[in-house]
């Protein structure tokens, strides 16, 4: 049902920063995994770049030993991996020297889509820029993929825009948020725009509140001193939650299309209010489970960054003016789930007795686990005993419903990365996005520490601060459960 593969025209990627981690962890497994599905043709190729003097056969290997360890077991097949190893190149290159550009210039071919996948840290984006272009590789046809973090706040993300504008045009840049690629992230606009049983009832006047929930349960784990400069909002808050937010939040564009969409997008983080310190908790793990807590992680045992933050969010503008938006993350909390939950007003009148039993009726979208959709609905109590009410729900979990085919739903990057091949934007963040978004995020950031706020101390496996459940009883109302 799932797999109609559409192979995409040949190409050449170039992965700088082929060798690190996400290269080896996601990039490298989804390349695969397409190949695998026969989206990627066999005369595409995939050039790792990157520092280190590895021979085309070392890459290879180290490919093999990736595909091995994160794809899983039934789609490993040795005949499509060796295809697959063929498909791969290296070239040892310096992103502040001389050092591989002539080589990398002289494997240029034409006729096929042009792609290079910035996987490397920010302050290289620029280097490799220039060379890209001064060495005559990148034309006006090339497309270039960056990651995050795209920047740490407003300054330095219009620094790194114009970094990359002065070689590229915006619509060769695309931005991942691999949020966007997730099957129900974009299940969530088929659902509003393709029903029209939802798109009437989308608003304040109908909708209560919309929580957001992304929770881990690890923690910072060996990255203490880079998330130490950064912190669950500048991680999470500022582009994966505000994705969501703004699909959840945004008008209906007039067509599905990468500017329609990402003009909507920046309407909705436009119109966000100030979050004033009140709406706001922040918190840090303690140690629990035989782990250290974020303090022992962090390696700094004064720091303030928070591993944990609930807001509360307001929409200033016509559709949404009364309606909060809460949002929360963190980590080494109770359970990995990430989900958004729209609630519903109550009915303007019961016509039954059992007020008990009634409950609000909500749109559950879940990211993970269990990919799907929940709608809360109100039923009868079946059986004798007169007109009880009960709420049931209306169960769409993409495991079921699709079977076997589920495993062949491509992840978040394999689907992004078949993107940029296409030369799709919708799902990567537009420049003036981001920028949108620290405009937002900085002034909150900038309350807790010129405040000099401590986050609130949390149990390791638990949901969080006290005081994120206070966030909620004061308005009367509370959060999902975490499960
Ligand atoms: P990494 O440290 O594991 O790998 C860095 C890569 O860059 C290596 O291949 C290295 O050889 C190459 N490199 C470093 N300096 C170079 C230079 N001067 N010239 C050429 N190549 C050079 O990093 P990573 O975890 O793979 O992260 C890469 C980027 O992706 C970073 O911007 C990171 O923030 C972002 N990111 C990573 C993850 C993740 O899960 N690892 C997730 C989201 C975003």
């Amino acid at each position: 049902m799932v797999s109609r593969v559409i192979p995409v025209d040949p190409f050449d990627l170039v992965i700088f920063g082929g060798t690190g981690d996400l290269a080896r962890r996601k990039i490298l497994p989804g390349l695969y995994r397409r190949f695998e599905a026969g989206q990627m043709t066999a005369d595409s190729r995939i050039i790792g770049a990157a520092r280190g003097d590895l021979t085309e056969d070392a890459f290879r290997a180290l490919v093999a030993e990736s595909i091995a360890e994160f794809v899983p077991k039934a789609r490993q097949d040795k005949a499509v991996i060796g295809a697959f190893l063929q498909r791969l190149h290296y070239i040892a290159i310096d992103a502040k020297g001389d050092g591989g550009w002539a080589q990398l210039k002289e494997v240029q071919r034409d006729g096929v889509v042009k792609a290079f996948y910035f996987s490397v840290a920010p302050a290289l984006f620029g280097d490799i820029a220039e060379r890209l272009k001064s060495h005559g590789i990148a034309g006006r046809d090339a497309r270039v993929v960056v990651e995050k973090p795209f920047g740490r706040d407003l300054a330095s993300a219009r620094a790194l825009n114009e970094t990359l504008r002065q070689h590229f045009k915006e619509d060769q840049i695309y931005r991942i948020d691999h949020y966007l690629g997730k099957e129900t992230v974009q299940n969530l606009m088929a659902v509003r725009f393709a029903n029209i049983l939802f798109e009437p009832l989308w608003k304040a006047e109908y909708i209560d509140h919309v929580q957001i929930t992304v929770a881990e349960t690890v923690g910072v784990e060996g990255r203490g001193a880079y998330y130490d400069t950064s912190g669950a909002m500048r991680d999470m808050v500022q582009n994966h939650l505000m994705q969501l937010l703004c699909l959840i939040a945004m008008e209906p564009p007039y067509h599905f299309d990468p500017d329609a969409v990402r003009d909507e997008k920046l309407k909705v983080i436009r119109a966000l209010d100030p979050v004033g310190p009140d709406a706001i908790v922040r918190g840090q793990y303690l140690a629990g489970g035989g782990q250290g807590g974020y303090l022992d992680d962090s390696e700094n045992p004064d720091s303030r960054t928070e591993s944990y933050i609930a807001l509360k969010a307001h929409i200033s503008n016509w559709r949404w003016k009364g309606t909060p938006f809460y949002l929360r993350t963190g980590k080494r909390l109770r359970a990995r789930a990430s989900e958004i939950a729209v609630t519903f007003k109550e009915p303007p009148h019961s016509i039954f007795d059992d007020a008990e039993g009634w409950r609000e009726n909500v749109l559950v979208i879940r990211l993970q686990p269990n990919e799907g959709m929940n709608l809360m609905m109100m039923i009868k109590e079946p059986g004798p005993g007169g007109m009880r009410l009960m709420q049931v729900p209306l169960d769409m979990s993409f495991a079921d419903a699709l079977g076997a085919d589920h495993e062949e739903v491509p992840d978040a990057y394999e689907r992004l990365i078949m993107d940029v091949i296409r030369g799709n934007q919708t799902l990567f963040m537009r420049g003036d996005e981001v920028e949108a978004a620290w405009a937002w995020a900085d002034p909150i950031i900038a309350g807790w520490e010129t405040r000099a706020d401590r986050p609130q101390a949390y149990d390791a496996g638990s949901s969080g601060p006290e005081d994120a459940l206070m966030l909620l009883h004061r308005d009367g109302r509370r959060w999902r459960e975490i499960r």
